[in-house]
């Protein structure tokens, strides 16, 4: 008999297909009656392909008595509840390293476009204001003379740093702790390091510990002429303070990929100047896409033939088998 699965959120096309031809699969959020699926399936559920933001919390699990393995689909995993999941001996895995450099890429668009005004100057030209107005105001400001501050020099935060060498931009770095191989000099904490830099690039993951790491503590010491780019959780920045401190002109222009209570975006934001919003679009190429879903799904079948997925998360680590 093929395992069965229970997908959460909404998978994509390659993941519903491949899903489709290895197992018995059930999609709880598009179930006319989510109750009576968990009431029919639930009992002999043993993996959950997880998508989005909809939380695997405790009280799911408590649905799934046979769950064996949570495969998230996204790097970032702190929608899983993966205390309880350990709590249970149920394994979670991933999707690093496959979107990498996609949403490296992303991170320095944005950036540029933060700096450089880049939506709004289009928006001049799309409203014929070129024609009537003559050309978009001089930016107040540049890439040139910059440097850049990561918080987070994971793998995403190594792609950004070598991008930004590239560009001539000093790098600068907080994480918990120093990276044993990198020359960048490391601050011990955010405002530590927002207090050294003009340009603040967020790539740390969410979750408690994280929230609200960058305040207006940090929005003071990164200074009037600072940008603050989010590409790693919105739940990191405190969203209202950050509007109240761009009115303030206590920091420069913002760029941000990832809000607090998506698809939600804190009004404030959207009629400020120097400020780009971008919809959660880090990863979200066809190709990057598709990586992550062969992946996530690379982790069941592994499970399931009875090998090491290849991604598990630290806090649910899997002995090789
Ligand atoms: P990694 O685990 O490789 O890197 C995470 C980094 O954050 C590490 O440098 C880690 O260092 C640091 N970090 C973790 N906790 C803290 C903390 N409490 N304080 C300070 N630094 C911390 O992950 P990736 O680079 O692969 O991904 C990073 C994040 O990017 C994901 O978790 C996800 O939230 C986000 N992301 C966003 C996307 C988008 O579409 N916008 C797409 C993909 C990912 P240390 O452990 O030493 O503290």
């Amino acid at each position: 008999m093929l395992p069965t699965i229970l997908t959460t959120g909404r998978p994509n096309a390659l993941v519903r297909a491949r899903l489709a031809s290895a197992f018995d699969v059930h999609h709880l959020d598009e179930a006319p009656d989510r109750e009576a699926l968990l009431a029919a399936v639930g009992p002999r559920v043993r993996g959950l392909a997880s998508t989005g933001h909809a939380g695997v919390g405790a009280d799911l699990m408590d649905r799934l008595p046979a769950l064996e393995i949570v495969a998230h689909f996204g790097v970032g995993y702190d929608p899983v509840d993966v205390g309880a999941a350990a709590a249970r001996g149920v394994v979670v895995t991933n999707t690093p390293d496959v979107l990498t450099e996609e949403v490296a890429d992303t991170a320095f668009g944005l950036l540029l476009a933060t700096v450089r005004e880049l939506s709004a100057a289009e928006g001049w030209l799309r409203a014929g204001r070129w024609e009537t107005d003559g050309p978009y105001p001089l930016t107040r400001g540049s890439l040139r003379g910059r440097s850049l501050g990561i918080v987070g020099l994971g793998r995403i935060g190594r792609a950004i740093a070598r991008r930004a060498e590239a560009f001539g931009l000093p790098v600068a770095y907080h994480s918990r702790r120093p990276v044993a191989d990198v020359a960048h000099p490391w601050y011990p904490s955010a405002v530590d390091l927002a207090a050294a830099v003009d340009t603040l690039m967020i790539v740390a993951p969410g979750g408690a510990e994280t929230r609200h790491m960058i305040g207006p503590a940090v929005f003071d010491a990164l200074g009037p002429e600072g940008v603050l780019v989010n590409v790693g959780r919105g739940s990191v920045v405190d969203e209202a303070g950050l509007v109240e401190a761009l009115r303030a002109g206590r920091v420069l222009a913002a760029g941000l990929d990832v809000f607090e209570d998506e698809p939600r975006v804190h009004p404030g934001l959207l009629d400020l100047p120097r400020v780009v919003l971008l919809p959660h679009v880090g990863s979200a190429s066809v190709a990057t896409r598709d990586a992550m879903g062969a992946l996530q799904v690379d982790n069941l079948e592994a499970w399931f033939a009875g090998r090491t997925p290849p991604t598990p998360v630290p806090e649910t680590p899997v002995p090789a088998r």
